[in-house]
């Protein structure tokens, strides 16, 4: 096994000025060390070749994978290929390949190529290249006196599906390592990160292989398990042993595995049990719809919804009572459920979900921010309805909403076995 010393060189004036920050060595510092590949050091320098070289010099002393992003452009500026060749001593190729993908782009998009775009098809010699998927100038890798040389485009969105797809593997095969990674991740909802961890330290603390990475965002929290094996058959049980110790503890809050998330998982759910779904929200605003139909097959299960803003909406489209809206208020459960049961009767849908509630700033009714009824209603007469109450602004508290709709709602379905 080769021992990899690893060091990210972020080449681009912009990230000297602060104009953009570095993700890129953050990326790909995670991706190294999710494979076991060590990285001792992070630089950054401008679009300059005499400091580049230097810097490029001082990496060689000191590591033996260094990898470059950024200055693979058309532009004068991009000059990191010519300066690692004149440093290795290299000279630069045309890469037919890809050249001919560089002109059926521009073919494509019924453009004239210019002589300076032919330069992104120029490659070191000798050198190993990845084709870039989302962008024209491709990566490569070279090796010279033991010293490994990545070059890698600066955009992320056409950097990192690169690294994904095409370097990863090149890298676990340099570093001889007849291990592979194997990733299961676990989505959770409900539970902060704070109290996931709280509940997990000891897992979490003895970590060594399978790893296990926690993550929040939006109001969610997915661990990363991270096996390193040299096969498959070996890195499926060591993640389940650990899953299910993680589920044992927390599995209550457990949605789903890998990508997805909580409008795919209400989805199959509806699927499964051949319903329909239509929506009536107040605080959320179509949110929820947009949400739901940004899945492709969206209208097998979802029929419509009503933004029912206001009070007369809720009276005139949805049917929600006056008295009710008088007595209880528009956010309250009484509506909430109305308001589910009344878009699944004008809709003609199986099931009926609601949101109503105060997304702030101001109160409403007398009523927080952040004070929420989700409303569920089915076919067949039964309803429930989950009250919350959320914290942060406005548009979280309208995001937060949401998922919790999803999430209640298909766990009610399963509950209610309709
Ligand atoms: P292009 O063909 O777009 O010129 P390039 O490989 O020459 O690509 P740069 O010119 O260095 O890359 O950077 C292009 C853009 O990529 C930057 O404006 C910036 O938005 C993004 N970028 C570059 N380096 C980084 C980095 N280290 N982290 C995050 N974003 C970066
Ligand atoms: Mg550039």
């Amino acid at each position: 096994m080769n021992v990899l010393k690893g060091e990210i060189l972020a080449v681009g004036t912009e990230l000297l000025l602060g104009q953009i920050v570095n993700t890129n060595a953050q990326f790909i510092s995670k991706k190294c060390a999710e494979m076991g590949i060590s990285v001792f050091y992070h630089s950054v320098v401008g679009d300059n070749p005499n400091r580049l070289e230097q810097a490029l010099k001082v990496a060689m002393e000191r590591s033996n994978l260094i990898i470059l992003t950024g200055g693979l452009g058309p532009t004068k500026d991009d000059l990191t290929k010519e300066t690692v060749a004149s440093v290795l001593g290299r000279s630069l190729v045309m890469d037919q390949q890809a050249l001919n993908y560089i002109e059926h782009y521009f073919s494509r998009n019924g453009r004239t190529m210019t002589e300076n775009n032919k330069k992104q098809a120029l490659v070191l010699e000798g050198s190993h290249v990845f084709p870039n998927d989302t962008g024209m100038a491709p990566g490569m890798l070279v090796t010279a006196n033991g010293v490994h040389v990545l070059m890698l485009p600066g955009p992320p969105k056409e950097m990192e599906p690169m690294f994904t797809n095409y370097v990863q593997s090149a890298l676990l095969q340099i570093a001889g390592k007849a291990m592979m990674i194997h990733s299961r991740v676990l989505r959770f909802f409900g539970i902060g990160e704070a109290q996931l961890e709280t509940v997990l330290e000891d897992l979490i603390d003895e970590q060594t292989n399978p790893t296990i990475a926690p993550l929040a965002s939006d109001g969610e929290v997915t661990l990363r398990l991270t096996a390193f094996t040299d096969s498959k058959e070996k890195a499926i049980p060591m993640l389940d042993q650990v899953e299910k110790e993680i589920q044992s503890r927390v599995g209550s809050y457990f949605y789903g595995y890998d990508d997805t998330n909580l409008y795919l998982e209400l989805k199959k759910t509806l699927e499964a049990k051949g319903l329909t779904l239509a929506c009536a929200e107040s605080l959320t605003g179509g949110l929820f719809q947009g949400e739901y139909c940004q899945m492709p097959g969206a209208s097998k299960t979802f029929v419509g919804g009503v933004v029912s803003y206001t009070n007369e909406v809720k009276e005139k489209l949805l049917g929600v009572s006056p008295e009710t809206l008088q007595v209880y208020g528009a956010v309250s459960k009484q509506s909430a459920i109305e308001m589910a049961t009344g878009v699944l009767k004008v809709t003609g849908s199986d099931v009926g979900l609601s949101f109503t509630g105060v997304a702030g700033p101001d109160e409403q009714e007398g009523k927080e921010p952040g004070t929420v009824f989700i409303g569920m209603a089915t076919k067949d007469g039964s309803t429930d309805c989950l009250t919350l109450q959320l914290t942060g602004h406005r548009n979280v508290i309208r995001l937060r909403t949401c998922k919790h709709g999803a999430h209640r709602l298909r766990m009610w379905l399963n509950q209610e076995s309709v």
